[in-house]
C-alpha cells in the first residue's frame, strides 16, 4: 500500500503532537504515524507538565496556538505556580495531571485536527531520492556529496507514505535498551516495543548518532502507604493556569506528599551498587545530571544522610502514586527492600518497578533553526532525538518543526524565534549552535533575557506573530487583543492620575509604606515593592472601579500589567541590550566565507564554523570554541 501526504510525523510523543498539529493547522495533508494510539503524548515519567523554565515554554506554545497547555489545563490535579519568592522573571507554573485522561484529551484534539490522519504502526525505514548505504559520517562526509531528499518512509506493516517532508520525533524508542539491575530488556518504555532500524536508516544518510540514558521511579500502590506519616503539599486554587484561552481548571485538585530517605535506606541500595547498570559498567551513555537517579545522589553526595522525596498522584481514578526523587535501575529487590526502610512505606506494594533506559538520538548541530537537517533536504527533527530531554523541550520543538515543514511547502521563509523573543528559541539555538553532550534541559539560566521571557506575557510576545502566520486562531488573536488594550488602559491610568498626599498617606501608614511628602502620580506608588494594585485599590477608589470594569480575566490581566509597569526599568534595559546584540544577528554570514581558507582564525574555530556553518554573526559568536578574537576577523574582513 502507498499513502501520500505533505507532511508524516514519526511518533505521537509531546514533539509529534505538537508537530502534527502544527503542520495541519497551517494547511498540510498530514500523517500522524505511532506505535501505539492508546498511548499518545504518554508521560514517559512523572506525570507532571512545566516547573522552572519549562513552565514557561509551554506557556510560549499557547501563545502560539499549540495544545499542550490547554491539555493541562484540562487533566491539571495540582497547580502551583513555582519561585514566588522571586521575581516574576523566575516564577513558573507547573501541573501535575491525570495521566490517563492527558493521553486521552490529546487524542480529542489530534481526531478533531482537519488535514490530520492518524496511523498506528512502526516506521522502519527513512526513504530518500538518494539513499545512502555507507557508514559514512557528517565529519568524513562532504555536505554536497550527501545532499538528498527525503521521498518518504516505509513501516513495519509494509506501507509506503510518501512525502516531500518528514518529522521524526521518535523520543526514546530508537534502539531502546531498559535495565532493571543486571536484566536487559529491548524497549522504547516500560512495557513497549523499541524502534528498530529507523535509526540505521537515518544514519545511512550521514547523520550522525549519539547514544543517551535516562530512568524513572518505582510506581506505588497508595492503598499501602502510611499518609499520617507524611507531610502533606497542596496545590494552589487561584486564577493560574498554563493555557490563556480556555476554562479554570476543572478536575478536583490532590495534594503530593514529602517524605524522607534514612541512612538504612542508603546502606541497602549502597550494598546493590555492584548490581547497578550505573557502576559496573553495563551503562555507558550519559544520563540527565538534573535527574540524577538514587544510586547517583548517594555516591555524589555521600555525606548527605537523607533525601527528599515527592509522592504524586497519578490521577483522580488510581491508587498509583510516582516517586518523586527516587529514580533507580537498581535490581528489584533492592529498590523495593530500601523503600520499606521509611516509615510510611512499612507495608509498601508496588505497581511497577524504576528502570534506566538507553537510546539513540542524533546531533542537533546538523540541523538548521528550523530544524530540518541540513544534511536531508524536508527531514525535520524534534524532540528527544534531538539530545533534549522533558515533555515541554519536546513540546516547543515539535510545535517549530511542523510549522516550518508546512511553510517549506508553502515556499514560505522558516519560522525561527529569536534569544529574546522565547525559551523555545534560546533551546533551538542553543541545540544547534552548541550541541549536547547529555540531554539538554531547559533552566532559566540558559536565557540571557530572563526579564523578557516572563511566562506572563508569552502572549504578548508571540500570539501576532502566530495569528499573521497562520497558526494561532482568530480568537486567541482577538483576546489577546482586548487583554492588550486593557493592560495599557491601566498603565495609560497609573501613568496620569495624581494622587494627593493627604488623601493617601494614612493608608500608606497602615501598608508599611512610606508616606508622601507631596502628590505624585499613581504610578510612583505602584512601583514600591510594598504596594501592588490591588491594594492601592482599597486606597483609591477611582483605582478600583477601573479594575473592577474589568470583566474578562480580570486577575490575569491586572497581574500583567502590574509586572510590566514594576519591572519597566529592567525591561527597558534588557531590550536595549538585546537591541544591540541584534545588530550581530542581522548580519548574515552563511555561504559568505569558506571558513579553512582564513588563516587568522584559530583552528577550532575553523572547524567549529565550518560544522556549524552558521546563519549571523551573532550565532557564530555563541559557538563554544570561536573567540571574541575570532568574530573580530570576521568582523573585518566583513567590511573589506
Ligand atoms: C524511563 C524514562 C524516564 C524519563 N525520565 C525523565 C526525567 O526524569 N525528566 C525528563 O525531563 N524527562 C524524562 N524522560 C523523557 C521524557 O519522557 C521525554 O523527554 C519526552 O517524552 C520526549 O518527548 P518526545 O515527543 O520527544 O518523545 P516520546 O514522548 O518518547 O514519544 C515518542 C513517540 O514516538 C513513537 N515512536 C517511536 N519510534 C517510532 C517509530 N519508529 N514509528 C512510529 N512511532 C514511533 C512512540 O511510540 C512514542 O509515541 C524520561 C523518559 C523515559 C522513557
Amino acid at each position: 500500500m502507498e499513502l501520500k501526504f505533505d507532511v508524516v510525523v514519526v511518533g505521537a510523543g509531546h514533539a509529534g503532537c505538537e508537530a502534527a498539529t502544527a503542520a495541519a493547522k497551517l494547511g498540510a495533508k498530514t500523517c500522524l504515524i505511532t506505535m501505539d494510539m492508546n498511548k499518545i503524548a504518554q508521560m514517559s515519567c512523572n506525570p507532571a507538565i512545566g516547573g522552572i523554565a519549562k513552565g514557561q515554554i509551554v506557556r510560549e506554545i499557547d501563545a502560539l496556538g499549540g495544545h499542550t497547555g490547554e491539555v493541562t489545563d484540562a487533566t491539571a490535579i495540582q497547580f502551583r505556580m513555582l519561585n514566588r519568592s522571586k521575581g516574576p522573571a523566575m516564577w513558573s507554573p507547573r501541573a501535575q495531571c491525570d495521566r490517563g485522561k492527558f493521553i486521552w484529551a490529546w487524542r480529542e484534539v489530534l481526531e478533531n485536527t482537519p488535514n490530520l490522519s492518524i496511523w498506528q504502526d512502526q516506521v522502519v525505514e527513512l526513504l530518500t531520492d538518494k539513499t545512502q548505504t555507507s557508514n559514512a559520517t557528517i565529519a568524513n562526509v562532504k555536505r554536497d556529496d550527501c545532499k538528498c531528499h527525503v521521498s518518504g518512509l516505509r513501516t513495519m506493516l509494509g506501507v509506503i507514505f510518501k512525502a516531500p517532508c518528514v518529522i521524526i520525533t521518535a523520543g526514546t524508542f530508537l534502539n531502546g535498551l531498559m535495565h532493571i539491575g543486571r536484566t536487559q530488556i529491548p524497549g522504547g518504555r516500560c512495557a513497549e516495543l523499541p524502534s528498530l532500524h529507523l535509526s540505521e536508516s537515518i544514519a545511512a544518510q550521514g547523520i550522525t548518532v549519539g547514544r543517551m540514558k535516562t530512568g524513572t521511579p518505582v510506581r506505588i500502590d497508595g492503598r499501602s502507604v502510611d499518609f499520617s506519616l507524611m507531610q502533606e503539599q497542596e496545590g494552589e486554587q487561584d486564577f493560574h493556569k498554563f493555557s490563556y484561552m480556555g476554562e479554570p481548571r476543572q478536575l478536583p485538585q490532590l495534594p503530593c506528599w514529602i517524605t524522607y530517605t534514612n541512612e538504612q535506606v542508603h546502606d541497602r541500595l549502597r550494598a546493590a551498587l555492584p548490581d547497578s547498570p550505573l557502576y559496573n559498567g553495563q551503562i555507558q551513555s550519559i544520563g540527565p545530571r538534573y535527574c540524577p537517579s538514587i544510586e547517583t545522589k548517594l555516591v555524589t553526595f555521600s555525606q548527605r544522610t537523607e533525601h527528599q522525596l515527592f509522592l504524586e498522584p497519578e490521577g483522580t481514578s488510581t491508587n498509583e502514586y510516582y516517586l518523586n526523587g527516587f529514580s533507580s535501575s537498581l535490581p528489584i529487590d533492592a529498590q523495593i527492600e530500601a523503600l520499606k526502610l521509611i516509615p510510611a512505606f512499612r507495608n509498601l506494594q508496588v505497581y511497577r518497578p524504576g528502570y534506566a533506559i538507553e537510546y539513540d538520538y542524533f546531533d542537533p548541530t546538523q540541523l538548521r533553526h528550523s530544524l530540518e537537517s541540513k544534511i536531508v533536504d524536508g527531514l525535520f527533527m524534534a524532540g528527544q532525538v534531538n539530545g533534549t530531554t522533558g515533555y515541554e523541550e519536546a513540546a516547543g520543538q515539535g510545535l517549530v518543526a511542523g510549522v516550518n515543514a508546512a511553510r517549506k511547502l508553502a515556499g514560505q521563509e522558516p519560522f525561527v524565534m529569536r534569544r529574546d523573543e522565547s525559551y523555545i528559541g534560546v533551546l533551538i539555538d542553543d541545540l544547534v549552535t552548541k550541541g549536547v553532550d547529555e540531554p539538554y534541559r531547559m533552566f532559566t539560566s540558559r536565557a540571557e533575557y530572563r526579564i523578557l521571557l516572563r511566562q506572563d506575557d508569552a502572549d504578548a510576545r508571540l500570539t501576532e506573530r502566530s495569528y499573521e502566520m497562520g497558526l494561532a486562531s482568530r480568537e486567541r488573536y482577538e483576546h489577546w487583543l482586548r487583554k492588550k488594550q486593557t493592560i495599557n488602559e491601566i498603565e495609560e491610568f497609573c501613568n496620569s492620575f495624581s494622587v494627593k498626599a493627604a488623601l493617601i498617606n494614612p493608608g500608606l501608614k497602615a501598608l508599611g509604606s512610606e508616606e508622601l511628602q507631596r502628590g505624585c502620580k499613581l504610578i510612583d506608588l505602584v512601583m514600591r515593592p510594598q504596594l501592588n494594585l490591588s491594594n492601592l485599590a482599597i486606597l483609591i477608589p477611582t483605582l478600583s472601579d477601573k479594575l473592577n470594569s474589568i470583566k474578562d480575566r480580570r486577575e490575569e490581566i491586572i497581574e500583567a500589567a502590574e509586572v510590566r509597569m514594576k519591572y519597566s526599568g529592567y525591561i527597558r534595559r534588557e531590550k536595549e541590550i538585546a537591541e544591540k546584540i541584534q545588530r550581530l544577528e542581522n548580519i548574515r554570514i552563511k555561504g559568505r566565507f569558506n571558513y579553512e581558507d582564513i588563516k587568522s582564525l584559530s583552528t577550532e574555530a575553523r572547524q567549529k564554523l565550518t560544522k556549524i556553518d552558521p546563519e549571523t554573526m551573532a550565532q557564530a559568536s555563541r559557538i563554544p570554541g570561536v573567540s571574541p578574537s575570532d568574530i573580530n576577523v570576521l568582523l573585518v574582513m566583513m567590511n573589506r
